[in-house]
């Protein structure tokens, strides 16, 4: 059956995208809309909810690891960020675990103190 989820199609390759880099275990695309000059998105090929319910380290480390090589093959040296939103008080809205890799510009600090 045809998945209904965005990032599965995208990672099947039934919807377009921009993809920077690709793995046996993952995928990374540009998001569609960007919230600095370099946003990507790091997906596993499987469909994982979100963070909650990640249960693979071998996984959980190959995430953790591309987001890094993607930003520096952005040429991130001045700083960037990852951002994993997480179920509804996280903010997630599409409910395929991704990785946020942001960066390009300064941004700001992101918790008081
Ligand atoms: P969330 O709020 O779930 O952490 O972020 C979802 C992200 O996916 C958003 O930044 C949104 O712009 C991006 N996004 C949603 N649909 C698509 C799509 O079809 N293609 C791409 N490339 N990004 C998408
Ligand atoms: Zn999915």
């Amino acid at each position: 059956m045809e998945p209904t989820c965005i990032f599965c199609r995208i990672v099947e390759g039934r919807v377009p995208s921009t993809r920077v880099y690709e793995d046996e275990l993952c995928v990374v695309i540009r998001d569609i809309r960007p919230q600095a000059p370099v946003h990507l998105l790091v997906l596993p090929r499987t469909h994982v909810q979100s963070l909650w319910e990640l249960d693979d380290e071998a996984l959980a480390g190959r995430l953790l690891s591309v987001a890094s090589r993607v930003a520096r093959s952005e040429g991130l040296d001045k700083g960037w960020r990852l951002i994993a939103n997480t179920r509804d008080h996280g903010g997630q809205e599409v409910a395929h675990l991704h990785l946020h890799v942001l960066g390009g510009r300064s941004l700001g600090r992101m918790l008081p103190g």
